[in-house]
């Protein structure tokens, strides 16, 4: 009987249940771009810290220059000029205005600041020539853009340019966030040579470790690519054992059933706790996860596709998992799309399709997947893919059907 192939959603929540948050660590906020934010954060102050003027112009007293018109100015005494981070010296009175420049503190006694444009500057007096609509125009009030104590972000706010800003506004100079995994990158397979080295009769480059190294990178943790080892148990021991430490570790090539798939062998003999094997998908059905001295081992097929498929698919999900990242994101986006071409799926297995999605001229999401054949030896069927289409065993679908589809890049 052929061993039990576990469903992808019964592999993953194994795979979660096993995935603890990494913690935190404290990092200058120059550096903090694109980490994971692991408190809460609420304003600890008003911003803006004080009113001030959203415009170069007059701060003036609305009742003043209601009435004001082009053919009938308002003519006021300029008491002061206030630049932006000058504190104002004088409040205004009836019929004076302060010359104000945007981001200025407003004047005691102004509750509106008329634009430049609609003024004449006769230096010390200013003609103004048109009111504003309302008390109030182009002042920017105080608490406007966040109140002290009001909630500005969640842990597990990703950290981009808008984020950095507001924390740098409210003095955090420092920043408490989620610690990036390390996860160790490996390889087996005696016919693997690295770029670079001469690769005889029978040899391929380690592609694997490359392709892995750099999608770990984008899952935001710090790949260690740990040399090829032969496929004996000794060198597989040692290369298991040179990735200890890391907070992941991830091997491709050697969980088969081929003759020479030493990786589980090995690994049971250094104590490890099987969680699984084998998962029903195509590609990447070899799957084998286990918890070496408590680290996670995503023992990943070989076939270069299936290995970023199953990374994809688990290993992704548990980074995002220990980093701190919402739950609702920790597997690819999902959505449907219209597939410009019949499909079918003939196997016993869910098929993950390398596709390629794009928003039509009607703003509606489409996918293909004939831009390669969808062998998993064929690297080729990864270029200008952005997502998978998601197909159940024994489905056929006709062109214009609508098909499950993960996104793993940007569609455009
Ligand atoms: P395995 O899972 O070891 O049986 O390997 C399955 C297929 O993937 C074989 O054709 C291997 O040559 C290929 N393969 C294994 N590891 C790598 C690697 N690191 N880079 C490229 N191809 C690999
Ligand atoms: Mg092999």
């Amino acid at each position: 009987m052929a061993a039990y192939m576990h469903t992808v959603e019964e592999a993953l929540a194994a795979v979660l249940a096993r995935i603890r948050p990494l913690g935190a660590e404290r990092i200058p906020l120059t550096a903090a771009g694109g980490r994971l934010l692991a408190a809460d954060l609420v304003a600890p102050f008003d911003n803006p810290p004080h009113d001030n003027s959203s415009m170069d112009g007059f701060a003036v007293r609305f009742t003043d220059v209601a009435g004001a018109t082009p053919a009938a100015p308002v003519t006021l005494q300029v008491i002061e000029d206030i630049p932006a981070g000058k504190v104002p010296q004088q409040a205004l009175r009836a019929g004076q205005a302060s010359r104000i420049m945007t981001g200025a503190l407003l004047p005691d006694g102004a509750d509106t600041v008329i634009r430049s444009e609609d003024t004449q500057d006769h230096g010390d007096q200013v003609d103004i020539l048109e009111p504003e609509e309302a008390v109030g125009e182009n002042v920017r009030y105080r608490g406007e853009d966040m109140k002290a104590g009001a909630a500005l972000m969640a842990a597990g706010t990703v950290l981009g340019a808008g984020e950095i800003g507001v924390l740098a506004a409210v003095q955090r100079a420092y920043v408490v966030v989620g610690r990036r995994p390390t996860v160790a990158i490996l390889a087996s397979g005696d016919e693997l040579v690295e770029i670079g080295d001469l690769r005889g009769p029978g040899q391929i480059v380690n592609s694997n470790s490359p392709a892995l190294g750099a999608i770990t990178r984008a899952c935001g943790a710090d790949p260690v690519l740990l040399p090829t080892a032969a496929d004996d148990e000794t060198a597989i021991r040692a290369s298991i054992e040179a990735a200890m430490g890391c907070d992941f570790i991830v091997s491709s090539g050697g969980v088969s059933v081929g003759n020479y798939d030493y990786v589980k062998k090995v690994l049971t003999d250094l104590g490890a706790e099987e969680v699984l094997w084998k998962v029903a998908m195509k590609p990447g059905k070899p799957l084998y996860f286990c918890l070496l001295q408590g680290t996670p081992y995503f023992g990943l097929p070989g076939n270069p596709v299936s290995s970023l498929v199953s990374f994809l698919q688990f290993v992704r999900p548990a980074i995002r998992k220990a980093s701190g990242y919402p739950e609702a994101t920790w597997a690819l986006p999902q959505s449907t799309a219209r597939i410009e071409h019949d499909l079918v799926n003939e196997d016993d297995r869910r098929n993950y399709l390398r596709a390629r999605l794009r928003l039509n001229s009607e703003g509606c999401l489409t996918a293909s997947t004939r831009h390669s054949a969808q062998g998993s030896h064929m690297m080729t069927s990864m270029l200008g893919a952005n997502g998978f289409v998601v197909l159940e065993p024994e489905r056929a679908v006709a062109a214009g059907d609508l098909v499950a589809v993960q996104i793993f890049d940007d569609v455009c």
